[in-house]
């Protein structure tokens, strides 16, 4: 019986087919390598398509034995989801039904989706809790709402067994520095942070220094891409053994400002990474941290990195290779 993983090509979807295969799974990929890269599918059956198209996804369904799906392939920039919805919610959703079409007419039922921390929106309170209120604040977030809201459906009409992992700010890289972040273009702090380092960017600009934070910039969990992967490894084998369809936060539980991940990305790099200050964007909430206890308690998820520089340290190590 095989996994399948939508959108293995890209960040996340690339880190969790080499921890499956390291763990001995049988791995099939879909993705349309519109955002991904051949090259970062550590191996596994791989098939070229856009999961949105019923007769490809369908046809891959026909020709594998897949038990269960970890689903990562979807648009994923807020500032792009602003300016063309569109885009996200024909994608986001659109594919995503598609696909769980597909596992109720093959009898697939279990689902890891990749959910966002973007679905709270502006919270109530910190820690963010998975029972607090889900208003998000950009067309992304929404698209990964409607979806944890659209399975349930699934849920009840196909006997589908989900969980929705509701990611905080996913960082890092493979420790060996074999596959990384990559995005065109980079909107995120990290490697905008690296590859500033490096001399591909003049500057980063720290969007908004008059936050309600210590030091008036925005507060964010940042969570090792691997740590990540282990939580959908360990929400898969949850939902196998017989766990309940529920939400999982995955964050450290502890915040950093964007000051405090210069710092240490300058700490890391021994070089110098200049700064310039620019408007708030547009949807950041000031701060934004996990209360992981539920994974930790439901899932026995443990994250091993819990501090910026060990994130940093392995995310220096896949982008100064990339010179
Ligand atoms: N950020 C920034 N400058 C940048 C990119 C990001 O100041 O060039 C800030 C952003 O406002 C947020 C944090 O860094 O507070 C993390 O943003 P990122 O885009 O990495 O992740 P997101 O929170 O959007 O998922």
């Amino acid at each position: 019986m095989a996994i399948l993983v939508t959108g293995g090509g890209g960040y996340i979807g690339s880190h969790c087919v080499k921890r499956l295969l390291l763990d001995g799974e049988d791995v099939v990929v879909i993705d349309d390598l519109s955002t991904g890269y051949r090259d970062a599918i550590a191996g596994g059956r791989f098939y070229e398509g856009d999961l949105a198209c019923g007769a490809f996804t369908r046809d891959v369904f026909e020709k594998e034995n897949i038990e269960a799906v970890i689903h990562f392939a979807a648009f994923s920039l807020v500032g792009e989801s602003y300016t063309n919805p569109g885009k996200y919610f024909r994608n986001n959703i659109g594919a995503g039904l598609t696909l769980m079409d597909a596992m109720a007419a093959c009898g697939c039922k279990y689902l890891v989706f990749s959910s966002t921390a973007a679905t709270y929106g502006e919270p109530c309170h910190i820690p963010i809790s998975e029972d607090d209120p889900q208003r998000p604040t950009n067309p992304y977030g929404e698209s990964k709402l409607a979806m944890e809201r659209i399975m349930r459906w699934y849920a009840l009409a196909h006997g589908l067994r989900f969980c929705p992992l509701r990611y905080f700010n996913v960082a890092g890289a493979w420790p060996d520095g074999s596959i990384g972040e990559r995005h065109s273009p980079e909107t995120h702090l990290v490697p905008l942070m690296l590859q500033t380092a490096l001399k591909l960017h003049p500057r980063v600009t720290i969007y908004g220094d008059d936050y309600d934070t210590p030091d008036g910039t925005c507060i964010r969990d940042y969570i090792h891409v691997c740590d990540l992967v282990d939580g959908h490894v360990k929400a898969l084998s949850y939902l196998v053994n017989g766990g309940e369809c529920t939400p999982f936060n995955l964050g450290i539980g502890r915040g950093f400002s964007v000051l405090e991940m210069i710092d240490a990305a300058k700490e890391v790099t021994g070089l110098s990474i200049p700064v310039t200050k620019g408007p708030r964007r547009p949807g950041d909430p000031s701060i934004l941290v996990a209360c992981g206890q539920k994974a930790m308690d439901t899932l026995d998820w443990k994250p091993r990195y819990t501090e910026p520089r060990a994130i940093i340290a392995d995310a220096w190590r896949w982008h100064s290779r990339q010179r």
